[in-house]
């Protein structure tokens, strides 16, 4: 139950902020403070984090090294990115440029994942002379104006007008449907199929973008090698493939460090977009691109805030922790264990349709029982009564919110999976 003051601060909330920012929870939870995998309300209940604020706390709350970073950052000098050199910038794209894969890599900083599919697009549509984009249905790529002309998940398109021409493939999600009950290989072969068909009439997109396992969308797992076989079809046109790793990006997805690599036969993509975790918090997007792509804009384009020193120190401090603590190799194996022990909890509960994903990044697909309908209303039910029992899940999903969505902390030991995962199961039962 929200204290009296948070309740009071939500009626507040609500007459000042848009109706459609969306609030988790019938009262919705004021956080004040955080550490490890743990986050505390204003009434001091504990709650286990297995959502990270959408997958932003990439380490662990609170971070020691994380802080310091930006305290002594913030103590020198806050600014902007822009007209002087930034050391912290420099340093953390050199990072960011040797791990992505990409060869001749080059670095742009934006504040948000949404600016730097935006950067990503401005990039794509001048270097190819197209605004017509390939983009999957069910996506999620942000909430400017361009961004939504690329989303194909309609709970997240409030506009159906766009400066962009968008076409939506097949792939991201099979979990329903004519290809539900296709094996890999047949569904690989008959989304490569849409996509043929999709360019045909002598059209020539820009770019496909595209989130390796689609976050919004609930953590849907495409077969690995599904975007390798697009990048044949793509490259052979001169098409570029824009890797989305806003969320599958830093290790997350456990058996790689970017999720394009469970799909690496082809190569890396021509451009990758990453946010959300690297700050741990901070508001850190940015860009990946081959110099060529990255170089083609002939007039400037800057971002104030992007690169800002202390984003970027806090950016530096916990990339370096990640590493050193090889936390992508702990998403393996403590995400490896939850999924084992999420499946062999959901077995006998008939709402479960579906226990998926890799790492930590886990989905759970809800149904009616007994049949295919998804149930958006027992998804709330199961975050509410996981609430109550000390536990933070998330929900995504296409075109209705029936996937529950656990991502937490990458540093997430196994007990706290343990805890986590008896807390899930009782709440799926009750629900
Ligand atoms: N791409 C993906 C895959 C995302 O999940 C999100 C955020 N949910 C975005 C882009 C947009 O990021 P931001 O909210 O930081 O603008």
């Amino acid at each position: 139950m929200t204290s009296t003051s948070s309740a009071e601060l939500y009626e507040r909330h609500r007459k000042v902020l848009p109706d459609w920012l969306a609030l988790y929870y019938e009262d919705p939870i004021e956080l004040t403070h955080g550490e490890g995998r743990h986050v505390w309300d204003a009434d001091g209940t504990k709650y286990l984090d297995f959502f990270g604020g959408i997958l932003t706390t990439m380490t662990a709350h609170a971070l020691p090294e994380v802080t310091k970073a930006i305290s002594e950052q913030a103590g020198r000098i806050i600014h902007s990115s822009t007209l002087y050199l930034d050391r912290p910038m420099v340093e953390l794209a050199e990072r960011i440029a040797a791990l992505s894969g990409i060869p001749d890599a080059r670095v742009f900083f934006t504040s948000s994942g949404t600016e730097a599919n935006d950067t990503a697009l401005l990039l794509a549509t001048a270097y190819r002379g197209s605004n017509t984009l390939l983009a999957m249905r069910n996506s999620y790529h942000g909430r400017s104006f361009s961004a939504v002309g690329i989303t194909g998940n309609r709970a997240w398109s409030p506009t159906s007008l766009s400066p962009l021409q968008t076409l939506y493939v097949h792939g991201g999600v099979r979990t329903r449907g004519p290809y539900a009950s296709l094996s890999d290989a047949e569904f690989i072969a008959a989304c490569v199929a849409d996509l043929e068909d999709l360019l045909g009439h002598g059209r020539t997109p820009a770019a496909l973008i595209a989130e390796p396992i689609q976050g919004v969308g609930g953590f849907t797992s495409p077969p690995d090698g599904l975007y390798a076989a697009f990048r044949e079809v793509l490259a052979a046109r001169g098409v570029l493939w824009i890797s989305d790793e806003v969320q599958t990006g830093w290790g997350r997805t456990g058996d790689h460090f970017w999720g394009w690599q469970a799909h690496a036969q082809s190569g890396p993509p021509d451009m990758l977009t990453f946010a959300k975790g690297i700050g741990n918090g901070m508001s850190i997007g940015g860009v990946v691109a081959r110099a060529e792509v990255m170089n083609c804009l002939d007039a400037n384009s800057i971002s104030t805030f992007g690169g800002s020193p202390v984003t970027m120190a806090a950016g530096l401090a916990n990339l370096s922790y990640l590493l050193e603590h090889d936390l992508q190799g702990n998403a393996r194996r403590v995400g490896g264990l939850l999924l084992e022990r999420l499946r062999a909890a959901c077995a006998s509960v008939p709402a479960v349709r579906e226990v998926r994903g890799r790492g930590l990044m886990l989905g759970i697909e809800l149904c009616e029982p007994g049949t295919d309908e998804p149930s958006p209303q027992r998804a709330t039910a199961v975050l509410e009564a996981a609430r109550a029992g000390g536990l933070l899940i998330g929900k995504g999903g296409g075109h209705s919110t029936s996937a529950l969505r656990i991502a937490p902390p990458l540093s997430l030991t196994v007990a706290e999976a343990e805890e986590g995962a008896a807390i899930l199961e009782r709440a799926l039962r009750e629900v």
